[in-house]
């Protein structure tokens, strides 16, 4: 038997075509599918009402509908935003964050199940990485949450587990889906994709066409400490990548953000700030300033209130745009993929 395909993943042209060659039925169908697929997010076939048995039987047989699996949901106190655990069809789990803004709903997406970058800081990689994430099982991440809790999603941050430029070509199909007109019909620019800094990445995703926000992930403002707090800046050096976001600015007139987790000691004190000051001056976009969040595998410490406001008061007098992160959810804390961690854990399910 072939395998069944993952129709969630089609976008409308390849529906149209999968109507004409695969079903032999009448090209309408496939707007219909279309609707019930990323429209009125439909976890079973047989809720496509008006379509015929014959052919839900048909789309049965021969594709699978991706749906995710809510296996935990954390919501906090403090400003009501959510945290899910959602379960894959093979057993992985993922985790994803919803947040409300004055602006709108925010959702905080996982492109991977785990992570190969090996950030030192972060949870997500700890165990490696155990498979891409389908566009469908991107998808429903925010299917499933504006089904739970009944409010439209005006916003997406990929930036939850997993590199995004190491699931290229899924990330692009997950963009042209939740972005169509015939599905939530969300705006680019409502969409922020960061990146560790995979140079390749950033310059294709730049001649793509799409208006998104490119965050990217700095941390350091020199190669020796940034090669301390993150692998991949031994395949890319600082210059590489600075040069591939002024290129991203360029192309797309999007600016950028550049996030940067303070750790105590490592690269927080005043001589980085204006070294960071110096590598970005130029440069079209703001810092976005993350206290770390320690995590218990790793002895990072958190750096200081003020050591944070002296950070962000030296870039502030020199020119450059900085904000603090606002932590959401602080009761439901945990950082970037500890919650998928503490479950793998709890359920014996880690792999070696
Ligand atoms: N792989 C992508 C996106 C996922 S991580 C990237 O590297 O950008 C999203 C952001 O959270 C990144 O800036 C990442 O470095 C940061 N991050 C991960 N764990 C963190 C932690 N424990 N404390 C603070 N920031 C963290």
């Amino acid at each position: 038997m072939t395998e069944k395909k993952d129709i969630r993943s089609f976008t409308i042209d390849e529906l149209k075509e999968e109507i004409k060659t695969e079903l032999g039925e009448k090209p309408f169908r496939a707007a219909q599918l279309y609707q019930w697929l990323h429209e009125k997010m439909a976890d079973d076939f047989d809720e496509m009402t008006n379509l015929s048995l014959s052919f839900r039987e048909k789309l049965k047989e021969r594709y699978v509908l991706t749906t995710l699996k809510k296996l935990d949901v954390k919501i906090s106190s403090i400003d009501g935003t959510r945290k899910y655990l959602f379960g894959l069809s093979d057993g992985n789990v993922i985790e994803s964050v919803w947040m409300k803004y004055k602006y709108g709903n925010s959702v905080c997406i996982s492109s991977q199940a785990g992570c190969r970058m090996g950030c030192r800081f972060c949870a997500s990689t700890l165990d490696g990485l155990a498979r891409n994430l389908l566009a469908s099982e991107m998808l429903e991440q925010i299917y499933q949450i504006q089904k739970d809790t009944g409010e439209r999603v005006s916003n997406i941050v990929v930036m939850g587990s997993g590199e995004p430029m190491d699931n290229y070509d899924n990330l692009i199909r997950f963009i042209r889906l939740i972005t169509s007109k015939e599905g939530l019909n969300i705006s680019q620019r409502n969409i922020t994709v960061s990146t560790c800094g995979i140079v390749p990445g950033i310059k294709k995703l730049a001649n793509e066409g799409l208006a998104l926000t490119l965050a990217l992930s700095l941390h350091a403002p020199d190669d020796e400490t940034r090669k301390k707090l993150m692998p991949i800046a031994n395949v890319y050096p600082l210059s590489q990548v600075i040069d591939a976001c002024h290129e991203y600015f360029q192309k797309t007139g999007r600016r950028l953000t550049f996030e940067y987790s303070l750790v105590k000691g490592v690269n927080d004190n005043l001589n980085e700030a204006k070294a960071l000051t110096e590598l970005i001056r130029d440069q079209h976009g703001h810092v976005n300033l993350i206290p770390v969040n320690p995590i218990k595998e790793r002895d990072y410490v958190q750096s200081g209130k003020k050591a944070v406001e002296a950070f962000r008061d030296y870039l502030e007098k020199h020119g450059i745009q900085v904000t603090i992160r606002r932590e959401m959810g602080r009761d439901i804390n945990g950082a970037c993929g500890q919650l998928r961690k503490s479950y793998m854990e709890s359920e014996g399910e880690v792999k070696a």
